[in-house]
């Protein structure tokens, strides 16, 4: 057989067009392929789904030599370097699944100056046969995948990715283009400082996906929500649904089988063939529903997903968008929905807690938790508050494209409603030996006479009933969001909530206190409403 054509050319655009077969670049790119094929450095901010493949690998074929990409995504270099090959690219890859052969076979193509791309995990670097390897070829640039895996303030951190401030000592003649869809002015800085791309030009492309709609809701019963979300507003269509655990991956998915929906899991705890088996269904069949923890998704390029929905609170902001901007990679309408209640807030706050790590370390997640909280607390645009995160302004203060902007949220003076809980709790904190948890306290507003309120007379507390002006699901988007706000947390194995150093001065109504209202049928969709 004849080889595959040439396909290697001095000018970026006719490798598009006759690589890619694109009639043009989007956004930054060309600014990015001919700086960097021109044989400067480049960080580039771009959201999921914006191109950021074509920013390394048109330069790899523009230039001389072999384009190295980083990539910490070992599971899926298989199917890059074959839907490469398939072009036409001369394409492969060296991680820890392949035998030895295979190894060597990519080894050879290489020195032989035979291969246009080669993807390396980053570990590999800490091989020193693969550095003397790469030091004997000819390399074009090298591109950092997923950058933002080197910032240790990032969601996303690997070690392994510190070993990447050795590139330019080593090939301090070789262009750098580093490439991630999360970064946040922090996180960007510390890829810059650890990648030492203090000097490289960066390229920061807008992150607003405007035909997501995103949407947050308070946390019901979230299958029944979630069921509802499909039918009424994707039936037959695909997309992803998040889940904390392993256990409820699996659970949802049998729960969504059940009733008739085309739902398969993925998770970490799978067989690896089960894993890849229920991939390639979800990217080759029309109208999958993958359940999944976030080990899955990274590097998937479906255009196609029309929604993401969330049964569990993401632990970060940029971990939020990460997984939501999966869907609606092709610019059609799509949904991102999460749905969120004060367990999940109870969740990650004693995950924290009980994590490893220094209390540097707890500080930082602390801190993406309270953002995300910050996020579904809101009453303003959704869409606004995201961008301002990522240190972008939406230049309008509603996008017409979220919950808060089609059913505004409004707010309401919390200051008594937040002292009568507050109150309640303190009046419970002296039964050391007993706990009360969010039911509890809401059944003493309520003036209820559970067994519980019988067995400790907590009829005769003074509060008992003072909560009668507001609704259960009123006093539980209170408790929300003061937990939410850090005006009160919640302790040991029973839930026990509990007063923090700012609970005093909300008691005695010092510092006045404006919440969120729940949106009437915020579980449904603003599409149910008229209007
Ligand atoms: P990212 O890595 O930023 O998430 P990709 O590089 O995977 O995005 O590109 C997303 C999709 O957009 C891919 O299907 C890709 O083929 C397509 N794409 C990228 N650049 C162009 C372009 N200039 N013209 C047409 N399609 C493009
Ligand atoms: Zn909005």
């Amino acid at each position: 057989a004849s080889g595959p054509p040439p396909v290697r050319s001095s000018d970026p655009h006719e490798v598009l067009r006759r690589v890619f077969g694109y009639d043009g670049f989007r956004g930054d790119q060309q600014e990015i392929v001919e700086h960097v094929t021109g044989g400067g450095d480049a960080l580039v901010l771009m959201p999921t789904g914006g191109g950021k493949s074509l920013c390394y690998q048109v330069p790899s074929l523009a230039r001389s030599g072999t384009g190295v990409v980083i990539s910490p995504l070992i599971a899926l270099m298989q199917d890059q370097v074959d839907a490469l090959r398939a072009l036409g690219v001369r394409a492969g890859f060296l991680n820890s699944t392949q035998d030895a052969d295979e190894r060597r076979l990519t080894e050879q193509e290489f020195l032989a100056g035979e291969l246009d791309l080669l993807y390396l995990a980053p570990e590999r670097l800490r091989v020193e046969s693969c550095v003397r390897l790469l030091e004997r070829g000819r390399i074009a640039l090298f591109a950092i995948d997923e950058a933002h895996c080197v910032a240790q303030w990032g969601h996303d951190f690997r070690p392994d990715y510190l070993l990447l401030s050795e590139l330019p000592k080593r090939w301090p003649d070789v262009p750098r283009v580093a490439l991630t869809a999360t970064a946040t002015d922090a996180t960007r800085t510390e890829i810059a400082q650890r990648l030492e791309l203090a000097q490289a030009r960066h390229f920061v492309a807008s992150f607003d996906r405007p035909n997501i709609a995103y949407r947050i809701v308070p946390k019901n019963e979230p299958r029944r929500q979630l069921l509802d979300l499909l039918r009424t507003e994707h039936p037959g269509d695909a997309g992803i649904v998040y889940c904390l655990s392993r256990k409820s991956v699996e659970q949802t998915a049998e729960a969504l089988t059940a009733q008739g929906i085309r739902a398969l899991p993925y998770h970490a705890g799978l067989d690896a063939a089960v894993r890849r088996e229920n991939q390639a269904r979800f990217l080759r069949e029309d109208g999958v529903v993958m359940v999944a923890t976030i080990a899955f998704g990274m590097g998937i390029d479906k255009p196609d997903v029309r929604f993401v929905a969330h049964l569990d609170l993401p632990k970060s902001v940029e971990g939020y968008y990460q997984e939501t901007g999966r869907a609606g990679r092709d610019g059609e309408p799509s949904t991102a929905w999460l749905a969120y209640g004060l367990p999940d807030v109870v969740q990650q706050r004693k995950m924290i807690d009980d994590s490893d790590g220094d209390a540097a370390h707890k500080r930082r997640l602390r801190a993406h938790l309270d953002a995300m909280l910050a996020l579904c607390e809101t009453t303003e645009c959704r869409r606004a508050q995201l961008l301002r995160y990522f240190g972008q302004d939406l230049g309008t203060a509603s996008c017409g494209n979220c919950d808060t902007c089609l059913t505004p949220v409004s707010s309401w003076d919390g200051t008594v409603a937040a002292q009568k809980v507050l109150s309640t709790v303190w009046r419970l904190k002296n039964e050391r030996r007993q706990s009360f948890g969010a039911v509890h306290v809401i059944d003493i507003l309520l003036g209820r006479r559970t067994s519980k309120i019988d067995q400790f007379s907590h009829d005769e507390l003074s509060v008992f009933g003072v909560g009668s002006d507001l609704t259960e699901p009123q006093w539980r988007s209170v408790i929300r969001q003061l937990v939410a706000r850090g005006l009160l947390t919640v302790g040991g194995a029973h839930s026990t909530l509990v007063f923090t150093d700012e609970s005093p001065a909300v008691m005695r109504g010092e510092q006045p206190l404006t919440l969120r209202t729940e949106p009437e049928r915020a579980t449904r969709g603003s599409r149910s409403r008229s209007g």
